[in-house]
């Protein structure tokens, strides 16, 4: 919610003025006015929002998933409703075109919709007559107050790839969204307080790095979930986990695509110029780097040249025809590298030696050679014939090297692994003692 040109936090399922001394203006990087100010919200205003997530844990933890998860049905229709207002907002403070930002909000809401499945995901396992009469189970607890930290580049998809399966889990939760793009999530959360949903069990806190820190040290927060550059990731990651917390820090990246002399050239250089250009070249999963290998490097150069030249820059809410092709793919400074070698193994090996790991795409039309490629490239998310090869929210958002910090990733049963502790009982009851019921 904003008052009087600042944003506001939500803490303890209500709107408050942070009395934060520091505040950043927030600007639409097209016209560079600014939207609103945002609060850098102090170390004792980030405490007060941990506790009162601890206070709302102890009946949130009791409450059924099934109960839980009817907020997030309430959720999904709330951000159905309110889908294009949201994705307008992030193209105002972000600068992506409409079409990028309704589609980030998409792959957002999926993360909604599969969290509602927790009370099958979360199940446990058991095995009955370990020894005779004594039975072993696994059940899944929810951790605790967990909070997410993420980055300017997805405003809406990002934070929905941790809310809806932490609270599902029966965890509290704290988002501190990028305080350069902090409106989409304000504004999703004036829907989260429609929801109902009891006080304290998910909260948001504007700010910077002294805000992120206060998050790090807090003794009461469990978990942390991060995605940001390489270098902070790296520290929250060290930080957290010395203040003995979990934590999955996702990082930066340098995606390489490799094409092959028997791609299809066309289908490869349109795919390609979408996966470095679309979005401003600012996804994650962006193509920065291209290897052609032999006889593909005059064509693929000659093919990508012509598709550069044609790209322009520009508002994203700008006078374009929908119907032409700017209207999908405007920009603002992306860059790529072209780089050539011989054989399909030297290409491998320049993917392996670079020292990220998050995605490394092949084009080729031949299944042995996309078969070597998934096998021996060190990347987490792997895409044949694909240009962004961004998994389905019921997939782990992989990550590899010095692209992730921490075991279990984003998404899907990884995030379930992650907001869940694992306890172990054996059981027995003698056979007397039931006799006397
Ligand atoms: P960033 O690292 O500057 O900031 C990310 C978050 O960390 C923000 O909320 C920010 O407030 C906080 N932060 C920044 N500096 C900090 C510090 N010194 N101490 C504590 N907290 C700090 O990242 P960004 O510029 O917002 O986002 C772009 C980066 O994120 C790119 O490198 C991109 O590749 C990466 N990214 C990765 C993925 C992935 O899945 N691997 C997805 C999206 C973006």
């Amino acid at each position: 919610m904003i008052q009087d040109g600042q944003l506001l936090n939500y803490i303890g399922g209500a709107w408050r003025r942070s009395h934060a001394s520091d505040y950043l203006d927030v600007r639409n990087p097209a016209t560079a006015e600014t939207i609103v100010r945002v609060p850098l919200t102090p170390r004792d205003e980030v405490g007060a929002a941990v506790q009162t997530a601890q206070a709302a844990f102890a009946d949130w933890r009791r409450t059924p998933p099934t109960e839980r998860i009817q907020y997030l049905f309430k959720l999904k229709r709330l951000l159905d409703e309110h889908f294009d207002e949201i994705a307008r907002l992030t193209t105002q403070e972000c600068g992506k075109t409409l079409a990028e930002s309704k589609g980030e909000l998409q792959r957002g809401i999926e993360n909604v919709e599969v969290a509602t499945g927790i009370p099958s995901l979360m199940m446990g396992y058991n095995v009955e007559d370990i020894a005779r009469g004594i039975d072993e189970h696994m059940l899944r607890q929810p951790v605790g107050v967990v909070a997410a930290i993420t980055p300017f580049n997805f405003p809406g998809m990002i934070p929905l790839w941790f809310l809806p399966y932490a609270i599902a889990c029966g965890n509290c939760f704290i988002l501190k969204p990028s305080e350069k793009v902090p409106v989409t999530m304000s504004r999703v959360f004036d829907l989260i307080d429609e929801l109902g949903l009891p006080p304290g069990v998910v909260n948001l806190v504007n700010g910077a790095k002294e805000t992120v820190d206060a998050l790090l040290d807090h003794p009461t927060v469990r978990a942390i979930s991060f995605v940001g550059s390489s270098p902070v990731a790296k520290y929250v990651y060290s930080r957290a986990t010395a203040n003995g917390k979990r934590a999955q820090c996702s990082g930066g990246a340098k995606n390489p695509v490799v094409v092959l002399p028997d791609a299809d050239m066309e289908m490869a250089t349109r795919i390609i110029a979408d996966s470095s250009f679309g979005c401003a070249g600012q996804r994650c999963l962006a193509t920065s780097v291209t290897i052609t290998v032999s006889e593909a490097g005059s064509a693929f150069k000659e093919h990508i040249a012509n598709a550069a030249a044609t790209r322009k820059v520009g508002y994203g809410l700008d006078n374009v025809d929908p119907r032409s092709e700017i209207a999908g793919i405007e920009i603002f400074g992306p860059v790529l590298s072209l780089m050539h070698v011989q054989t399909i193994d030297e290409a491998i090996d320049v993917v392996n030696a670079a020292s990220y790991g998050n995605m490394a795409c092949l084009f080729t039309s031949s299944g042995a050679a996309a078969r070597k490629f998934r096998y021996e490239v060190q990347a987490g998310n792997i895409g044949i014939n694909i240009g962004v090869a961004a998994p389905m929210a019921f997939f782990p958002f992989s990550g590899w090297k010095d692209s992730f910090f921490g075991d279990m990733h984003a998404q899907g049963r990884d995030a379930v692994e992650f907001y869940t502790e694992k306890k172990v009982v054996v059981e027995r009851w003698p056979r007397e003692w039931s006799r006397k019921f």
